[in-house]
């Protein structure tokens, strides 16, 4: 059996009268894409809030590497390997990019890595920060302000500050959101590139990017998954089409 990264077991989270969340159990497994699709409303960001800890579920446990991390708030599961991009840019955009990627090195103050971070030399600190660059492909924009990247970039530079400390699984909501078909194409490039770093589990409207990129699907329709499973699997399945899909998918 293929290593499970990160999972959530019976989540279930209420507003008032509506059930955003209803028993959800999914895993993400090492090596893989894992695509969260489902109409607006279905309940995805608030899913995805209560994987990252920004949201407490009413019930139920998320685990990271095996641990119930559920009781962590969202930085100590960062700190764990839970890197969560995209939503909510922390880029310094009259910074370098170098410089960006330096402070992701650094780690945020309090992090358990940062008395070990000050033992290391400018350096290693440099050479980390330039190998996440390299990994994304902006080694040659190092000097550029963060300000003069694409929004495409920015989000590549995002990443490159994650992997600064070495994440076990990356959290994306809609990554593909404002970039346009040229930028999508790029970041679907990248993407395909970046889970054999890390596994992903990537909530995305764009259906090419989803079909192009996911190794797995599930579908969320009124806060509970109807169906997980290939691409293949999805398209085909008559509940998912008729919830979702529609009949030209
Ligand atoms: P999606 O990301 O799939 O579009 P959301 O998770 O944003 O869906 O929302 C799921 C449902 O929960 C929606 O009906 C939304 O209005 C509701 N909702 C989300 N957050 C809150 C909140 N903080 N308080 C009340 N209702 C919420
Ligand atoms: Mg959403």
């Amino acid at each position: 059996m293929t290593e499970v990264v990160l999972e959530t077991r019976g989540i279930c989270k209420t507003f008032g009268a509506l059930a955003a969340s209803r028993d959800i159990s999914l895993e993400l497994r090492a090596g893989e894409i894992h695509a969260l699709i489902g109409p607006n409303g279905a309940g995805k960001s608030t899913l995805i809030a209560q994987i990252a800890g920004g949201l407490q579920p009413d019930a139920g446990q998320v685990l990271l590497a095996g641990e119930d991390i559920t009781a962590c708030d969202r930085a100590a599961r960062a700190r764990r390997g839970l890197a969560r991009t995209f939503q909510i840019s922390a880029l310094a955009m009259e910074d370098t990019v170098l410089q960006n990627a330096l402070l992701g090195a650094l780690g945020a103050g309090g992090s358990p890595f940062a008395m070990w971070r000050r033992a290391l030399g400018m350096q290693d600190l440099r050479a980390v920060a330039e190998t996440a660059l390299e990994r994304v492909g902006l080694a040659g924009k190092a000097a550029h302000l963060a300000a003069e990247l694409s929004h495409g970039e920015r989000r590549q530079l995002e990443v490159a500050v994650a992997l600064t400390l070495n994440p076990k699984a990356f959290v994306m909501d809609e990554p593909m959101a404002g970039l346009g078909t040229q930028g999508s194409k790029a970041m679907t490039g990248f993407l395909d590139g970046l889970r054999s770093q890390a596994p992903i589990l990537l909530v995305e409207h764009d259906m090419d990017a989803v079909f192009a990129l996911a190794d797995r699907i599930s579908v969320l329709v009124y806060g509970q998954i109807i169906a997980t499973g290939t691409v293949a699997e999805t398209r085909a399945d008559p509940a998912v089409r008729a919830a979702y899909l529609g009949e030209d998918a």
